[in-house]
């Protein structure tokens, strides 16, 4: 996104953008200073597509594993972020590209997760009460809300929960992009990929 300020220290600010499975892989980092391998991945692979560069990245999971040392993360952490970009590693067609930010088909199919990780799409992955919580954390209390979204997740609609929750979080500036004419048709269709999830709120808010 051009212009916008993506760096290491700008992505506790830039969380409220994230969706929902973004936002609790953040929370837990912060909350544990560490994420298991697959959430790693998957928000490494986010943060890169939200325009992260793997300098930023680097500096960023650092200071997040707060409770190791340099040659730790040096040893364990830092090849599978540069990796994860296609600084290393990796047969020649990713080379220098790496790999593709995960879309919310292959989060909600692939690797579901386990105890103790993060990783996975709250609505499809979490227990009734876990994903209310959750929501809650975010600031959702409307009980309409919560209500469809527990709707959907039992019709296994998972992107109609997500998208609900969007158009519930952002009603404010859809209302004013719509009333000056820079909501198009395209803004319409549900969104089923998180980095499209961030970018749309990102313009919404800064548009
Ligand atoms: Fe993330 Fe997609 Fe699940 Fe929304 S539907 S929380 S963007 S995986």
């Amino acid at each position: 996104i051009p212009g916008a300020p993506i760096n290491a220290a700008s992505i506790d600010a830039l969380s409220q953008h994230f969706p929902l499975c973004m936002r609790n892989l953040h929370m837990n980092l912060r909350k544990n200073s560490h994420l298991k391998h697959f959430g790693r991945l998957q928000y490494t692979l986010f943060l890169k597509g939200i325009g992260l560069t793997l300098e930023d990245c680097l500096i960023f999971w650092r200071q997040a594993f707060k409770l190791i040392t340099d040659d730790t993360f040096n040893k364990e952490y830092r090849y599978n972020v540069r990796h994860a970009y296609g600084d290393v590693g990796g047969d020649a067609t990713r080379r220098g590209r790496g790999y593709s930010p995960f879309s919310c088909q292959k989060i909600l199919t692939e690797h579901p997760p386990g105890s103790g990780e993060s990783h996975g799409c709250p609505y499809r992955h979490f227990s009734g009460d876990n994903l209310t919580t959750l929501l809650q954390t975010t600031g959702i209390n409307d009980r309409d809300v919560l209500k469809g979204v527990k709707e959907d997740v039992e019709k296994k609609r998972y992107h109609i929960a997500c998208n609900r929750v969007f158009d519930f979080t952002h009603a404010a500036e859809i209302k004013k992009a719509k009333d000056e004419g820079s909501w198009s048709a395209g803004d319409n269709e549900t969104l089923v990929h998180p980095n499209t999830y961030f970018k749309k709120s990102f313009m919404l808010a800064n548009g």
